[in-house]
């Protein structure tokens, strides 16, 4: 452990750093002063908050800038006015003997003339928030031409909030020489993406693990009328076929209550409150842990230590009282560097609640509709294809495989897919076909900035065989999709991460570019197909409601299908088959699906599955353990 003095750092610097009471460098100051004091180089800092990044880039600005010149040397780019405020005073603090130093802060909400004024007295050093500086630039209040250091604090989140742009457009008025260093808690793809774009050669420091915070978790909430809470939390773990999932609930009662209609229901659930004995939850917990419950219904108090890695979706069955309390609950996914979604089920009267709680986690809710029976249903498919498909063959058949082959000496080989899946599938084509659509249309003003995907007609829905397990939630996958295929900030939407394929949407004009695009597209390796889905996907309006007879039938995109599959044989043949394991051959059974889609509970060996009950449609087929 060094000291300050070790680090190198002057005179004046050392003098306030002991009137601050700082005894000794964190680590990422023992990491990154020496180096940014010793030269001019680039940097990418990854340390979780509160580890004192603003000290690590703060002391070596302030020894590097000539504080004898008024020019502006250093800008610093952070996401909020507090963080703004936070790191001007933090600075005048460092430099309290610096004599001379002005440190300007610039940021929305307050009179752009007074900020413009304070520049111009000479600041050596601007902190920012990127709206309010790209507005004085195009105003020319500042002049950022002769900036040597430029500081992106909380990268990550200024990416989440919106400012890629900005950024982009502030950066481009700075000199090309300058010396960039990026502070981040985590290192999303849009992180890295900016430090390949503006960073020349970057060092990158790393105290505790990448990514370890919540910036793994993507937030997600559905609007539904109150009474069919219940209904909207199976379809979620429906469209959902590998969920691994806890589910809150508010009280113990409706823990125990959703818990054990789950379980009544066939899904492998377990709840987990404070009435029951510590023996039970000790049980209920080791299920959980061995993977044998999919998903756990659980309060907030009981499941306050749960410590489990791998968690797909937390799904908050109900908010809790305190807002802050969603933090803690969303945190349970995400864990170990890998992704995570909190889905929020909420009712028209609490959905104000969604903007206090992004305030709090200063991230974006996705406001997205209960999947209908269509879009489960294809999902169910799609995954029970790619179970078929990467499931090893098991040579114990091959002693009765003549006797097989006689039974289906007459069966072509499509014929014979579609009976196969049929097995699997049609209870579950069955019980979503007379689904109703649970969504409940956002009126304006109930919650500001939800996006509104009532008109959907002119869109394409389309599927990818990439998901979860290649590293991508809804928002990397949207980001590699607008950039691939250079497309605008809206253009890509509704997009569905499953674990090995997903779903997005664009509009229709965009498909002839999307399909052409993906025709002979590889990433890490393997190639990505995309397809038109036959199912618009979660849209309001749209083909949700059509019967099986309207797909058969159906149009256009079938036609375009077919035309890929044979092109996609062709390939297939050239290359030897090689590689290319998730491609599309699962999804060559789209023949199948439009007569006999159906059915979830693929590999349930219990039998036993409950018939359809009341009105309410509760009941579905049996659901399986978490497989294998
Ligand atoms: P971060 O930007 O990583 O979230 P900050 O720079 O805001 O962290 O620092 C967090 C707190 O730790 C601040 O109050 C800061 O004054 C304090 N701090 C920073 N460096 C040290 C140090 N070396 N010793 C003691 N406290 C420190
Ligand atoms: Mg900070």
């Amino acid at each position: 452990m060094s000291t300050f003095q070790e680090l190198g750092l002057n005179e004046d610097l050392l003098n306030a750093i002991t009137d601050l009471g700082f005894v000794k460098p964190s680590e990422v100051q023992e990491k990154a002063i020496p180096l940014l004091l010793e030269e001019d180089k680039d940097l990418v800092a990854l340390a979780q908050t509160g580890t004192g990044k603003t000290a690590a880039f703060g002391f070596p600005m302030l020894q590097k800038i000539d504080i004898d010149s008024r020019t502006t040397q250093g800008l610093i780019l952070s996401p909020t006015r507090e963080l703004c405020l936070q790191i001007t005073n933090e600075l005048k603090n460092y430099g309290k003997y610096c004599k001379g130093l002005n440190v300007v802060a610039i940021y929305g909400g307050s009179s752009i003339s007074d900020q413009a004024r304070a520049v111009k007295r000479g600041a050596q050093i601007i902190v920012a928030t990127p709206g309010r500086m790209k507005d004085m630039i195009s105003r020319r209040m500042v002049d950022i031409s002769k900036i040597q250091y430029s500081v992106l604090d909380e990268a990550d989140e200024m990416l989440n909030m919106g400012f890629y742009e900005d950024i982009t457009d502030i950066l481009s008025h700075t000199p090309e020489d300058k010396s960039t260093w990026l502070f981040s808690a985590t290192m999303p793809k849009e992180v890295s993406t900016i430090a390949k774009k503006f960073m020349y050669d970057p060092t990158e420091i790393t105290v505790g693990n990448k990514n370890e915070s919540t910036s793994n978790v993507s937030h997600e909430y559905y609007l539904v009328n109150a009474r069919d809470r219940y209904q909207a939390l199976k379809r979620l773990a429906d469209a959902n076929p590998d969920i691994f999932s806890v589910i809150f609930c508010r009280t113990k009662r409706d823990t125990q209550k959703v818990a054990e209609n789950l379980i009544e229901d066939g899904y492998s659930a377990g709840a987990l409150h404070g009435d029951l004995s510590q023996n039970q939850r000790d049980l209920v917990m080791k299920s959980f842990r061995n993977n044998q419950i999919q998903m756990l219904v659980a309060t907030d108090v009981a499941a306050r230590g749960i410590d489990v890695d791998d968690i797909t979706h937390v799904i908050n069955y109900q908010l809790p009282d305190e807002i802050e309390t969603y933090t803690h609950r969303s945190g349970r996914t995400g864990r170990a560097g890998k992704t995570g979604v909190s889905m929020v089920i909420v009712s028209k009267s609490e959905v104000r609640k969604i903007k206090s709680i992004e305030r709090i986690i200063k991230k974006q809710f996705e406001k997205k509709d209960i999947p209908s029976g269509t879009d489960i249903v294809e999902v169910q498919l799609m995954s029970l294809a790619n179970k078929i498909h990467t499931t090893e063959t098991n040579h114990e058949i091959d002693k009765h495989l003549d006797s097989i082959n006689e039974l289906f000496a007459d069966t072509d080989k499509d014929e014979l897919i579609k009976k196969f899946f049929s097995v699997e599938f049609n209870r579950f084509f069955n019980y979503y076909q007379k689904s109703k659509d649970l969504s409940v249309v956002e009126s304006r003003g109930d919650r500001d900035g939800g996006r509104d995907y009532g008109k959907q007609s002119n869109d394409t829905r389309y599927f990818i065989n990439v998901g979860s397990k290649d590293g991508f939630d809804w928002m990397k996958l949207k980001d590699f999709l607008k950039e691939q295929l250079e497309l605008g900030r809206d253009d890509v939407f509704k997009v569905d991460v499953k674990e090995s394929f997903s779903f997005f949407n664009t509009e229709k004009a965009l498909q002839e570019k999307v399909l052409a695009f993906f025709t002979d597209f590889k990433y890490e390796g393997r190639f990505v197909n995309v397809e038109v889905s036959e199912n618009r996907g979660g849209g309001r309006s749209g083909g949700r409601s059509r019967g099986r007879n309207d797909r058969r039938s159906g149009a256009s995109g079938n036609r375009r299908r077919d035309d890929k599959r044979e092109r996609r044989s062709n390939d297939r043949r050239s290359s030897g088959g090689s590689g290319n394991r998730s491609d599309r051959r699962g999804r060559r059974s789209d023949d199948s699906r439009t007569s006999d889609r159906s059915d979830r509970k693929f590999n349930d060996s219990r039998g036993d599955r409950r018939p359809e009950s009341s009105s309410t449609g509760s009941d579905r087929p049996r659901r399986s353990r978490r497989r294998d």
